[in-house]
């Protein structure tokens, strides 16, 4: 594929001049967090950004979305039949996707987009979307990627993969939503040798500073039950607050629950997130619930990224390193070190 480049001060112009085609999302300064938004101009990204504070799952699978809208007014023709909520399809590019990001989507999918199972409404996001990626030249403490199939600079889930070399981006357009996107304007240029060369030094200089690792390769080979029985959930869960914090920042976490809300004859069927630290997620309308305790909880989300995921995809572990769980624990429970518990756990 192509390898491109464009000068950093004609950035800018490309991502305006793509506006009559594309909605466009990216990287903004919220205080002292950035997220992925929707943008008018291009001097609204930040691009000096680690790791956003909340990833950009919210842009395919939102925290609140209406999927339908009905009406409970007899004297309707339409009345208690549900008609799916208006939405905007049209195309769109997200600027600045981090690489574990871009990988976590693929990772989604696998629960959203299959052969037996289409999810209508993330299937389409991800259509409408060209995902344009910017490696990470300046990694976090708590990026584990490299240990868990991922890079700084991987190319996996995206359409054009962004190095910053200095003065200028070199573009590698990765497929043909890629192509596309660039060949709307006519900024970027065929890169030389010697930038390829320099892009691929800062690429490895990006991964070497990646210390934080993990070991996941007993993860398939444990017996499962052996695992879900050990001993140091015990321990593990004690400092857990239930707060939630871990899943709803992380870009592979895909719990949702559906509800209608109906104010006077006029309703909408509405999916949130929803999470599996909290006690009501599994409650049952008998009053069973069959994680009623902290522990069954956070054991749950844990086996569910570290075992079942590994278990039933045969696609790796459902982490793809980003360390947002570690940063925002507001009990500093690590996900690094139940990696190590897990994979090291001899019954
Ligand atoms: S962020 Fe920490 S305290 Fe909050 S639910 Fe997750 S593990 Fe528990
Ligand atoms: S589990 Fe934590 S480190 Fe892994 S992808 Fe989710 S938020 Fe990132």
């Amino acid at each position: 594929m192509d390898e491109l480049r464009i000068a950093k001060e004609d950035f800018s112009e490309f991502l305006n001049g793509l506006k009559d085609s594309y909605r466009l999302y990216g990287p903004v300064r919220q205080g002292d967090m950035v997220n992925f938004l929707p943008i008018q101009d291009a001097a609204e990204l930040d691009l000096s950004f680690r790791n956003t504070t909340l990833s950009p799952k919210s842009l395919f699978l939102p925290q609140s979305e209406r999927l339908f809208e009905y009406s409970l007014a007899m004297d309707k023709d339409n009345a208690h039949i549900l008609k799916e909520a208006p939405r905007d399809s049209s195309p769109c590019v997200v600027i600045g996707i981090r690489p574990c990001d871009a990988r976590a989507l693929e990772l989604v999918d696998v629960n959203f987009d299959t052969d037996k199972f289409r999810d209508p409404w993330w299937v389409k996001a991800r259509e409408a979307t060209t995902l344009v990626g910017l490696g990470c030249t300046s990694p976090c403490s708590t990026c584990f990627c490299t240990s868990v199939g991922g890079a700084p600079f991987d190319e996996a889930g995206l359409d054009v993969l962004l190095t910053d070399a200095g003065e200028v981006f070199l573009a590698k357009v990765l497929t043909k939503k890629g192509e596309n996107l660039l060949k709307t304007e006519k900024a970027f240029e065929t890169a030389e040798e010697a930038l390829v060369d320099r892009a691929t030094t800062i690429q490895q200089e990006a991964a070497a500073k990646i210390v934080s690792r993990v070991d996941t390769s007993r993860l398939a080979e444990l017996d499962t039950l052996t695992l879900f029985e050990a001993d140091f959930w015990e321990g593990l869960h004690f400092a857990c607050i239930s707060c939630g914090v871990c899943t709803y920042l992380c870009p592979t976490c895909w719990c949702f629950d559906i509800q209608d809300e109906t104010h006077g004859s006029a309703g909408s069927r509405i999916r949130n997130w929803d999470s599996c630290m909290f006690p009501l997620f599994t409650l049952h309308a008998s009053g069973h619930n069959p994680r009623g305790e902290k522990i069954q909880r956070v054991r749950q989300r844990f086996m569910h990224k570290l075992k079942y995921y590994v278990d039933k995809y045969k696609n790796g572990v459902a982490c793809v390193g980003c360390g947002r769980c570690v940063q925002h624990c507001p009990v500093n429970i690590d996900i690094r070190q139940v990696f190590q518990l897990m994979n090291e756990y001899k019954s």
